[in-house]
């Protein structure tokens, strides 16, 4: 069975990653990954959003860096997308970005649960101690339970990224678990093994093995992702991912081109 896809890839031009999409690639091959995709973090409304992502008239720009892989790995697949962060009130935004080129998918990511705070930020980690994480969880789950319900995306991104940093809440979150997923199963949207987390303080694949369970149990369909900021993490842990799937009783993932699903073993 070859490795399932790698499709959580990031590109130089989100200004936190390093090497070119066809240094991904040719990691990739050496692996003997036989598809990828990139999903770097795609433009906001306002260029002076944030400072990790590319700005809007990059666009092109990234789209050619991608190209320029496919043309030099022409036997691997490698597809086109984004990794877009949902806010409330952007889905038009949203909307109007996936009509510009012709993506493969869309990761939907929730890293904002306010306009001014992106959890999983550093440089931001004394917000945390100014709130009580229960309520940082579930202000977080319940803007990825509407990214879910939006049909926007193919893909939900890491979704316990709440837990980067280790700091958990005393509370039981399966409740919140339970709302996401039944809307991600509703919508069809499926959900990404995103093994960055256990190159962060939580030390844990993206979602957790309870999150995974009860995700499998509705039905909700998965992808594997590297969430590669530099050449070298492609396909990082993905033997530790491909068991965690398996151990819950995954047996197939999903592809997508042009945004339409198909289903395969992994
Ligand atoms: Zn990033
Ligand atoms: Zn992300």
């Amino acid at each position: 069975m070859p490795l399932p896809a790698d499709y959580h890839m990031h590109t130089p031009l989100c200004r936190h990653a390093t090497g070119e999409p066809v240094d991904y690639a040719r990691q990739a091959v050496a692996l003997g990954l036989t598809e990828i995709g990139f999903s770097d973090h795609s433009p906001m409304p306002g260029d002076d959003f944030d400072n990790w992502r590319m700005f809007d008239r990059q666009l092109d720009d990234y789209v050619a860096k991608v190209r320029l892989a496919q043309q030099e790995f022409p036997r691997l697949a490698i597809r086109l997308a984004l990794e877009v962060d949902y806010l409330p009130g952007h889905e038009d935004w949203i909307r109007r970005l996936a009509a510009r080129q012709p993506w493969d998918y869309f990761i939907g990511s929730v890293h904002y649960v306010s306009d001014a705070w992106d959890i999983d930020n550093p440089a931001k980690l004394s917000e945390w101690k100014k709130r009580d994480a229960f309520e940082v969880w579930s202000s977080y789950f319940t803007r990825l339970t509407q990214a879910a319900e939006s049909k926007l995306f193919d893909i939900i991104g890491h979704a316990d990224l709440p837990k980067k940093f280790d700091i958990r809440p005393a509370q039981d979150c399966a409740p919140l678990y339970e709302n996401f997923l039944t809307a991600a199963a509703g919508a069809g949207c499926a959900i990404e093994l995103n093994t960055a987390g256990l190159r962060k303080d939580c030390r844990e694949i993206y979602p957790s093995r309870q999150l995974l369970e009860l995700a499998f149990r509705k039905g909700v369909p998965i992808t594997f992702g590297s969430d590669a900021h530099a050449p070298e993490e492609v396909g990082l842990n993905f033997h530790e991912a491909i068991s965690l799937a398996r151990s819950v009783g995954y047996q197939q993932c999903c592809r997508f081109e042009q945004r339409l699903r198909t289903i395969v073993g992994f």
